[in-house]
């Protein structure tokens, strides 16, 4: 397949959070200055973190989570391409992929001169031995509903079980401010449990007490910083919630147990729970890649051996934890590079460096959320928890902010929600 090249070339591998937002950053520094096309396997973006919120209140996330991603690219002229990418040729810089709206389409070969990869993670529940038996989730549509359904028609009222299993995080290129994490997103571990215990709490089927919450790390979202996680675990173990550190990993799940890998086991009726976060397996052994199949980038989101190759997202190795929040910071970071390579933005503000933060804002259940701003997990020093309406009200209202504006959130969205939240509400670290 051949287009006609007369402007640069910019494949954006991916589209949901990270690939709309790198595409869109990329057309709003760079104008006209190239071609932008986005694949993607499937035509919408699948808004995660509200997933478990809507299933909780009782809508399908099928229904209320799903954004027409062909919309949102058409208003910036970025050709969209539904197809299966199978193949990343770093040394010919082509991208192969195999079109998906029919089956039975060929493989094409697409040539770039800039490459976006951000394709996320394999979320690898199918390593989890008995999951596909026992165990259930919240991270689509599809283990939203299912979990759904057992609650509200099988669950007899026994022990829960939330948490994550080992992330397997590469260590090539990982720069030495960058911990290592034993796991790979925790804020979706505690906002499912404190929502699932107010659901259960309203359902009449248990509550809080019901629940144990696990990690294989020290301490969970570690990311968040101590004084943020021991306020967070006080008060859950206030309302009654239990709390298992260090299990290392998951060794199998059975009708009624969870085994960890360093021995230990918990009685379990329900399993909630987040898998490793693996790269895509065609991603493993590129030159650009880390040991396990993330992209070795540089602060500007770029692989320093291949300047034409960028990541963002969960697919780059510096994004750690797997945060969307993260994953948008970083896109910005990419728009600026492409838009200085081609002589749309002076050098001073194309060469900004990424700067990372963690902020997640969970959902608690009954109306309420919880809001974390830290940076303390790469060395800074801001650990902020607020808990309340506010945050849960944040949290309905980005998402309705980012559809409306099919993905374009306005520059002051993010920095007004922290101000409004920081200031108003009081801190409880
Ligand atoms: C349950 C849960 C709750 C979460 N809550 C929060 C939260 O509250 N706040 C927060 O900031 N983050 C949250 N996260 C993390 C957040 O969802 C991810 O960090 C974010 O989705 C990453 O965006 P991404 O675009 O990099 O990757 P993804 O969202 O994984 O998107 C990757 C895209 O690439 C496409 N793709 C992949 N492989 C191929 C292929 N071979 N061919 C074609 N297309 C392909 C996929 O279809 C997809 O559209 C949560 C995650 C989970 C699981």
């Amino acid at each position: 397949m051949d287009t006609s090249k007369n402007k640069p070339q910019v494949v954006v591998l991916g589209g949901n959070f990270a690939g709309l937002g790198a595409a869109q950053k990329i057309r709003e520094y760079a104008g006209d200055a190239c071609d932008i096309t986005l694949i993607d396997r499937k035509a919408y973006l699948d808004f995660i973190p509200n997933i478990s919120l809507e299933a909780f209140e009782g809508r399908d996330p099928s229904v209320t989570m799903h954004m027409d991603l062909v919309d949102a690219l058409a208003k910036d002229d970025i050709r969209f391409m539904q197809a299966e990418i199978t193949e990343l040729d770093i040394d010919a810089k082509t991208v192969s992929i195999i079109p998906n709206e029919r089956p039975g389409a060929p493989k094409y070969t697409i040539s770039y001169d800039y490459v976006v990869i951000a394709l996320g993670a394999r979320l690898a529940y199918d390593d989890i031995e008995g999951f596909a038996e026992y165990g259930h989730a919240v991270s689509d549509a599809f283990q939203a509903n299912r979990l759904m359904d057992y609650l509200k028609n099988d669950y007899k009222g026994g022990p829960i079980v939330v948490g994550s299993d080992r992330f397997e995080q590469g260590q090539k290129g990982r720069p030495d401010w960058l911990p290592t994490a034993l796991a790979a997103c925790e804020g979706p571990p505690v906002e499912v449990s404190l929502s699932l215990g107010h659901w259960l709490s309203e359902n009449n089927k248990g509550g809080p007490k019901d629940i144990t919450i696990f990690t294989p790390a020290e301490l969970i979202a570690e990311d968040a910083g101590e004084k943020v996680v021991g306020a967070l675990l006080e008060a859950a173990g206030s309302m009654g919630f239990n709390y298992v550190n260090k299990v290392e990993g998951i060794k199998r799940i059975t009708a009624d147990t969870i085994e960890f890998t360093d021995g230990r086991s918990l009685p379990a009726e329900l399993k909630v729970l987040l898998p490793n976060w693996k790269p895509h397996a065609f991603l493993k052994g590129l030159s650009v890649s880390d040991e396990v199949g993330f992209i070795i980038t540089d602060m500007r989101m770029r692989n320093p051996d291949h300047p034409e190759v960028f990541a963002c997202g969960d697919a780059a190795a510096l994004t750690v934890p797997k945060l969307g929040a993260i994953g948008h910071q970083e896109c910005d970071v990419v728009g600026r590079q492409i838009a200085g390579d081609l002589g749309k933005m002076s050098k001073k503000d194309a060469d900004v460096d990424w700067h990372p933060e963690v902020i997640c804002i969970g959902d608690m259940g009954g109306g309420k959320g919880f809001y974390i701003h830290a940076t303390s997990f790469f060395g800074g020093d801001i650990q902020e928890l607020r808990m309340g309406k506010m945050p849960y009200m944040q949290k309905i209202a980005y998402k309705e902010i980012f559809f409306r504006n099919k993905g374009r959130v306005p520059s002051w969205g993010v920095p007004i929600s922290e101000w409004s939240l920081e200031s108003l509400m009081p801190g409880k670290t």
